[in-house]
């Protein structure tokens, strides 16, 4: 009977703390899209501010002002606004890298933005470079680093020595950008 009881107290317990952590994470969720929460922005916060008269998401000096949606929504604004924006951000970093790629002879492959739960880029043998939308979040060096790397892949389709040599020569930062994505390492 004793064990029972005991058994059950550890039960609710357990139930309890679940629970607890359920609720707390719920709570976190709603901070995380309330008005004045932090939103990155290229390594930098910008003020969330929802608006009712505002019809489209913009940024406005340090503020990303969103029209009044419920809090569960405003993520879904966010990421768009962020998807609306990449593009131009991210091919200006391919720009960047290139040009020594095409010295070699190689084809400036097709940038697509994709939201990715486990990498940060990747690189088909068909020419197509995926980026993750999430990078709109971190410091530009970054992005840079990532599309460095995955440049390095036209040449070496491996994470050998030669690739890391070419890859150091290319963009010699890339070990503390890669750093701070580690940081905020994907979920
Ligand atoms: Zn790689």
């Amino acid at each position: 009977m004793r064990a029972i009881e005991a058994f059950i107290t550890e039960k609710q317990d357990w139930i309890q703390a679940a629970q607890a952590r359920q609720q707390r994470r719920a709570q976190q969720a709603q901070q995380q899209w309330q008005d004045g929460a932090h939103i990155p922005y290229l390594g930098k916060p910008l003020t969330l501010i929802s608006d009712a008269e505002v019809q489209e998401t913009h940024r406005e000096a340090g503020h990303l002002v969103i029209p009044k949606v419920p809090l569960e929504q405003r993520q879904a604004l966010v990421y768009q606004w962020y998807k609306d924006n990449a593009r131009p951000i991210f091919s200006a970093a391919m720009a960047t890298h290139f040009p020594y790629f095409e010295r070699l002879g190689y084809q400036l492959p097709k940038l697509h933005i994709k939201l990715m739960k486990t990498r940060w880029g990747s690189l088909s043998t068909r020419g197509n470079m995926s980026l993750n939308l999430l990078l709109m979040q971190y410091p530009p060096q970054c992005l840079h680093s990532v599309v460095a790397h995955e440049f390095c892949h036209l040449v070496h389709m491996n994470h050998s020595n030669t690739f890391y040599a070419l890859l150091s020569e290319r963009y010699p930062q890339w070990r503390a950008a890669d750093a701070l994505l580690k940081q905020g390492a994907l979920s």
